[in-house]
């Protein structure tokens, strides 16, 4: 009976603070923010790093597992000196609190936090001098409470479950342990939070390891990385690992041939991209760039601008034509949507915006480079004309996530031959081929 409990245990604490006290910090249509006060960890500095949530009212489809998720949590360190913000781990639960899916942030960004952000407001929730307790509100006290009560019972429990976590780990595919640096789980009595959907049963084990440094090695076994040549080349990645199926089977892939689109009058693409410091990392597959405080606008949707990065040649094709490069623009809503802004790179003149990429190339792969005064302005790499193509694909790296919103320019921009090989002696060819279409509707701006 002790043991079956034990394992229990393990189960419902093993998925990081499953079951934090949460606290609503704002409310907006369709979703209400939220943090766990108990997960609160102060760093050096001005650094406060904490677990927060996004509840939504309804469920949302996760399109990398196709699952509904309910809530998404993210792990984040907060500089409240310097305003920015690194996203450390994301989390997507189902409706009953359910662990789907978890994303380590492999190369993460500090980036500047905007006002009136909905990070802004966890910002000023974190930062903000500890109000004595009578000016808390009463949620907060009632959580702090069950945290207190919480913390002892894990306190005795913990010795005993990190040496069954231990023991677990060497014979089930669960999860490793929570790492040093997360936040405590909260005891399941924290108190409700005000919606039924918490009131969840305990996680089950989740099949897929997190991203965690430990797990490289589980891996390997499992395959060949994947890559543009051998064998892990792109008509194999479908094969690699499960989680890379849908770059077999999806029936929405990019990058696709663009042609025959309906020409229609097009919402303009409002770009708010702005001149900041950035960040960029030769990840082993391309030279990826971070940048702050950009995000376009498409039909009153704000997605934020999260990283750009490029291919050689273009991956996408016009009529047939392809491009000497392309460059991605990455973005994402709130809700996680994607949408990706291609612009289209041919030879030419010397592009200025270029140049301070490669000025800024890291030596080795995987490190990022942030000059601490440069700054970078994606928007002058747009072209004059703003006239687009739109279509629903994919990622066209693996894992081939669908229902990215694609964005792609129909100017080209010029770049010297100089930066092109430049980049051609780093990355030769990492452009994934052209993927059918399956009868899916292009638009091409009148
Ligand atoms: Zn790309």
């Amino acid at each position: 009976m002790r043991k079956q409990w034990a394992a229990a245990c393990i189960v419902a604490i093993v998925p990081i603070a499953a079951q934090a006290a949460w606290v609503a910090i704002s409310s907006d249509a369709g979703k209400r923010v939220e943090i766990d006060p108990a997960s609160v960890r102060k760093e050096e500095g001005a650094k406060q790093v904490v677990l927060g949530r996004i509840l939504f009212d309804k469920e949302l489809t996760d399109p990398r597992t196709s699952g509904p998720y309910k809530s998404i949590e993210a792990l984040t360190r907060y500089d409240c000196a310097q305003r920015t913000y690194t996203t450390l781990k994301r989390t997507w639960r189902s409706a009953e609190g359910e662990l789907l899916r978890e994303e380590e942030v492999r190369s993460a960004a500090e980036m500047p936090v905007r006002s009136g952000s909905l990070d802004d407001k966890m910002l000023r929730e974190v930062c903000r001098p500890k109000a004595p307790v009578d000016q808390q509100s009463a949620a907060s006290k009632v959580a702090e409470k069950a945290n207190e009560a919480a913390a002892e019972l894990r306190k005795a429990n913990d010795a005993m479950i990190q040496k069954e976590v231990q023991k677990s780990l060497k014979t089930a595919a669960l999860p490793a342990p929570a790492p040093a640096a997360a936040p405590a789980p909260a005891k399941e009595a924290a108190p409700p939070a005000p919606v039924a959907a918490h009131a969840a049963p305990r996680p089950r084990p989740v099949r897929r390891p997190a991203l965690q440094p430990g797990h490289e090695a589980a891996q390997q076994h499992a395959g060949i990385h994947w890559g543009y040549e051998g064998e892990g080349r792109p008509d194999n990645w479908g094969k690699l690992k499960a989680e890379y199926g849908t770059c077999a089977s999806g029936r929405r892939q990019s990058p696709i041939d663009i042609r025959d689109g309906i020409r229609v009058d097009q919402p303009a693409i409002e770009f708010g991209y702005r001149p900041s410091q950035f960040r960029v990392v030769d990840n082993g597959h391309t030279v990826q760039a971070y940048v702050g405080g950009s995000s376009i606008t498409l039909l009153g949707k704000r997605y934020e601008l999260i990283q750009f990065h490029f291919h050689r040649p273009s991956e996408e094709r016009v009529n047939g034509r392809g491009f000497d490069m392309v460059v991605h623009f990455v973005h994402k809503s709130e809700e996680g949507r994607l949408a990706v802004v291609a612009v289209l790179m041919e030879a030419g003149v010397e592009n200025s915006f270029i140049q301070t990429v490669w000025n800024h190339i890291p030596l080795e792969k995987n490190q990022d480079v942030a000059p601490p005064s440069t700054l970078i302005d994606p928007g002058a790499f747009l072209p004059a004309d703003r006239g687009y193509f739109s279509y629903m694909g994919s990622l066209t790296t693996p894992p081939c996530t669908e229902e990215v919103l694609w964005l792609v320019m129909r100017q080209p921009v010029q770049v010297s031959a100089d930066q092109i090989a430049t980049f051609a002696r780093l990355y030769r060819n990492n452009a994934r081929p052209i993927q059918p279409t399956f009868g899916r509707l292009i638009k091409e701006s009148r």
